[in-house]
């Protein structure tokens, strides 16, 4: 019967699903993918400051000085932004989010956002890969793309400043039951797959 009652759930409401995984661990690829195969929309706080430093807006200015050391951005400056982002209406239907929460203060914080619009997360995927693969990924996107933040010393700022505060993140969401662990290294189709049998083994399907 729990089967059914979640069964009911998943075709009764939205997905809000939330990635989580160490710079280089391949979640903004994978956000593609699921938006698609969910149709919500993936919101990447990393891609929403990169669009107003490019734009070099207010928040770009002030957000750049932390990015380029490989920093967070402030609390202040990221709450606000989520809080308006996750209010627009295309992520009513649900959404996915890449690169949020990233400290205690957010979770906190995403946790009343959410309560306020009477929701709540359904799933956050972790997505590990081993250091060395990351480092790897990271420096050979830098070579590719050519991102302020892909330089090895920068890495192994964002590294250290994951370690220190997202990564004890998982534990507050796996005591509430939330978390599924899929490995991220290999074919980007793989893990694709990897990630959607995990989310279909909690009753979550793509439409
Ligand atoms: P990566 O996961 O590879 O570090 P992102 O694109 O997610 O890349 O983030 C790039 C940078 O943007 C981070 O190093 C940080 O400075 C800033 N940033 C992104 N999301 C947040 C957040 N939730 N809180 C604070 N800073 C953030």
């Amino acid at each position: 019967c729990a089967d059914a009652t979640a069964q009911l759930r998943r075709s009764t409401e939205m997905t809000r699903l939330l990635l989580i995984g160490a710079p280089g661990a391949g979640k903004g690829t994978q956000a593609e993918k699921l938006a698609i195969a969910f149709d919500i929309p993936a919101i990447s706080t990393g891609d929403i400051f990169r669009h107003n430093v490019k734009n070099e807006t207010e928040l770009g200015k002030q957000a750049k000085a932390f990015m380029d050391r490989g920093e967070y951005v402030p609390d202040s400056l990221t709450n606000d932004l989520v809080r308006d982002r996750l209010s627009q209406a295309d992520a009513k239907d649900g959404f996915l989010l890449d690169g949020y929460p990233r400290t205690a203060d957010q979770v906190v914080e995403l946790d009343e956002i959410l309560s306020a619009n009477g929701t709540a997360l359904d799933v956050v995927v972790q997505l590990t890969a081993d250091t060395d693969e990351v480092v790897r990924r990271l420096l050979n996107r830098a070579l590719e793309q050519g991102r302020a933040d892909d330089t090895e010393d920068v890495i192994r700022r964002r590294l250290e400043v994951y370690e220190e505060q997202t990564a004890p993140l998982i534990n507050v969401y796996a005591a509430r039951d939330l978390v599924v662990t899929v490995d991220g290294l290999g074919e980007v189709s793989e893990v694709t797959g990897r990630i959607l049998e995990a989310l279909a083994a909690r009753g979550i399907t793509a439409k």
